[in-house]
């Protein structure tokens, strides 16, 4: 189907997410992709340098993922997972918790990384619950993200993403982020909550703060936050469905952490990025508080695609990838790279906070406003990059790239300089 045709009829038809569909520009058409390179139906070229929204780890079409699929679909395609089992499902269970901290030890399956903390949440809820303790509240840090289902809508961000449903959300308290002077502010704003005793749980993005513009921080301050979580018996949870699969240099971010997490939220590159699954992984003492001659004491939530064979399958899959030395390889690589651009970066007039992590480079564009999402920058810089065959998704004036580990040098110093073009062009 032509470009044209196909616009036609994804106005008349589709409803894109984030978007105002009145003022919205034409989206890309694409019909393929490969690697790092997505193909639109008039044959240009991009480079995915968002990783198709932070999920794709090992590149497109990856032929071992492929195969994985393709056989997991001759074999089992999808089965209902409650009073039913299968082997992909207990590989993939048995892989997690064996790279995960020693007491975590429970997967619970879902669909996506909204459902991954919706489940976390419920467990936490319950746990307390079970135990006839009266734990309700829960600590955020401000900025955070956690997914657009209600509960992860309730310890996100407030603000204008979700001001219609704001009177249905539940109280949650947000500490300050712990950035500089707010480091210590923050631990005292949260060992105030936790004295009340009534705190049931903490969650975190832990290092790395996603939609608030990869915004990052350091792993001895959570780990103090964590270390006073424990002190008041609250439970801890780590949201690792950005930060996971390599994205901060190390499998998951908690390994740059001395204090491990209750419960941990998998999603985004789990599969590595091409079919939906989320995980929420939790230690045998909350799975043990479920256990109960009573059927209400269990954890009574599911969806329909709880377990998927396929996607479980290229889960799988994706992990003997990241058995792979060359993953590393990339992984480090992409790092050393951006810390080289960042040297070019650091002198211009434009730029400001600049951070580095693992894979992911970030920076703000000093605009003379202060932060905004809705900032022109982004438009001006999306349609920029677009003109020149790169794919970004800016998140307000804060630009960042965080691209497939397979990336070549090529593409990699290309995105870098139409960075500095960018710039320039201010
Ligand atoms: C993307 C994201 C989510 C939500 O995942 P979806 O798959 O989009 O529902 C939750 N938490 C974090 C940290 C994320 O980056």
């Amino acid at each position: 189907m032509d470009r044209t045709t196909a616009l036609e009829k994804d106005k008349k038809h589709v409803w894109h997410p984030f978007t105002q569909m009145q003022t919205a520009k034409d989206p890309l058409h694409i019909v393929r992709a490969e690697a790092t390179t997505l193909f639109d139906s008039d044959g240009r070229t991009y480079i995915d340098a968002n990783s198709s929204w932070w999920v794709n780890v090992h590149g497109h079409g990856h032929p071992y993922l492929a195969q994985a699929l393709n056989e997991q679909f001759s074999q089992l395609d999808h089965v209902i997972f409650a009073g039913a089992t299968h082997p992909q499902a207990i590989k993939l269970a048995e892989r997690i918790s064996s790279l995960l901290p020693a007491k975590l030890e429970k997967v619970f399956f879902s669909d996506d990384g909204s459902t991954a903390v919706e489940v976390a949440l419920k467990m936490a809820f319950q746990y307390w619950y079970n135990k006839n303790e009266s734990k309700k509240r829960v600590i955020a840090l401000d900025g955070a993200y956690h997914g657009d289902t209600f509960g992860a809508m309730s310890i996100g961000q407030r603000g204008t993403f979700n001001k219609p449903f704001e009177h249905l959300f539940f109280d949650v308290d947000f500490i300050d982020f712990p950035k500089d002077d707010a480091r210590s502010q923050a631990l005292i704003q949260a060992e105030q909550i936790l004295k009340s005793g009534e705190v049931a749980a903490i969650i975190v993005e832990p290092l790395v703060q996603g939609s608030a513009g990869m915004r990052m921080y350091d792993a001895a301050w959570l780990d103090a936050f964590v270390s006073l979580a424990r002190k008041y018996h609250a439970l801890v949870i780590f949201d690792e469905v950005m930060t996971a699969w390599g994205r901060t240099g190390k499998l998951f971010a908690h390994n740059f952490c001395e204090q491990q997490p209750d419960i941990i939220c998998l999603s985004k590159g789990l599969t590595g990025g091409i079919l939906p699954l989320g995980l929420t992984v939790a230690t045998d003492e909350i799975y043990n508080a479920f256990l109960h001659p009573e059927t209400a004491k269990a954890l009574l939530h599911g969806h329909s695609f709880t377990g998927s064979a396929l996607a479980c399958a290229v889960a799988n899959a994706s992990l003997d990838l990241f058995e792979q030395p060359e993953t590393w390889d990339s992984i480090e690589w992409i790092e050393e790279r951006h810390r080289y651009f960042i040297e070019a970066l650091k002198t211009h007039p434009k730029v400001k906070e600049i951070g580095l992590c693992g894979t992911i480079l970030r920076f703000e564009v000093e605009t003379g406003e202060g932060n905004n999402y809705f900032s022109s920058i982004r438009d001006r810089a999306y349609d920029f990059f677009l003109e020149k065959g790169c794919l970004i998704r800016p998140l307000g004036n804060i630009l960042y790239l965080n691209p497939p580990y397979c990336i070549s040098e090529e593409e990699l110093d290309k995105l870098h300089v139409v960075l500095l073009d960018f710039l320039d062009s201010l």
